[in-house]
């Protein structure tokens, strides 16, 4: 399986950014020619400049969070229709930072990642455990859970990723042993298996948590990691592409 690199600008970047996804643009294709599949999550305010810049040249990009319904009063949202209509190919849906500061819930989660499935969009659905829930041995209870509740009852192949982001990773520079997430991850895709068959078992699973040029080889080459999902390390190309050539070393 190619490995899918995604970068996750958050609540970072304004017009100027798209130099620096200008750069990572310009190594796509030969990223893509060596199985590695480059993406860019922007802000909702740069998804439809992005996506226009950024065609032909093997960059994808993606949102980094969509509303259930196609559309309707909800001030402030952007349905999954839109989001296809800016270009984008991902959508993010489940971030902790949502579930945390939206109060998503699984259930919530998994009406976004249909509402994407049915606009035509790939959704990326993250789970992760907190500090206090691997502390007190919960985390993989607290993960298949989130998987269960989270993953609609149909995708495509090809349709749907998975990303593993443990909160207590994201943005710390903290990462988990590459044992713990040798672990989590076979623990996720036994999941899947059991409940959708060889359709679960190709859905890509992606890690992500203080993911940066130094820890990539090692997460990146574990079984059952397809890629990851980048925070801090995106907003610059040049952290980004580090990220990209660790893998290909
Ligand atoms: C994220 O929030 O998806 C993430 C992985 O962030 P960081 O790489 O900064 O830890």
């Amino acid at each position: 399986m190619a490995k899918l690199l995604v970068g996750n600008w958050k609540m970072n970047g304004l017009k100027a950014a798209l130099y620096e996804a200008g750069l990572i643009a310009a190594a796509a294709k030969a990223a893509q020619s060596q199985s590695v599949q480059l993406a860019i999550c922007p802000p909702a305010t740069l998804l439809a400049s992005l996506s226009e810049a950024t065609i032909g040249t093997g960059l994808l990009t993606g949102a980094q969070d969509c509303h259930e319904k196609v559309s309707g009063a909800h001030t402030g949202d952007i349905s999954a229709t839109m989001v296809k209509d800016a270009g984008a190919h991902f959508v993010i849906v489940g971030h902790s930072e949502r579930r945390a500061d939206h109060h998503e819930t699984s259930a919530v989660v998994c009406l976004k990642a249909q509402a994407a499935l049915a606009a035509g969009l790939v959704p990326i659905v993250c789970v992760g455990e907190t500090r206090a829930e691997r502390e007190a041995g919960q985390a993989e209870a607290v993960v298949l859970a989130q998987v269960d509740g989270s993953v609609p009852e149909t995708f495509p192949e090809g349709g749907l990723v998975i990303a593993y982001e443990p909160v207590w990773a994201i943005g710390t520079g903290l990462v988990p042993s590459t044992g713990d997430v040798l672990a989590m991850h076979g623990a996720i895709h036994q999941r899947l298996v059991a409940r959708f068959g060889p359709l679960g078992a190709s859905v890509p699973l992606l890690y992500g948590g203080s993911v940066n040029g130094t820890n990539a080889a090692d997460l990146l080459h574990l079984d059952h990691v397809d890629g990851a999902l980048v925070g801090g390390a995106s907003l610059k190309a040049d952290g980004f592409l580090k990220i990209l050539h660790a893998i290909q070393e």
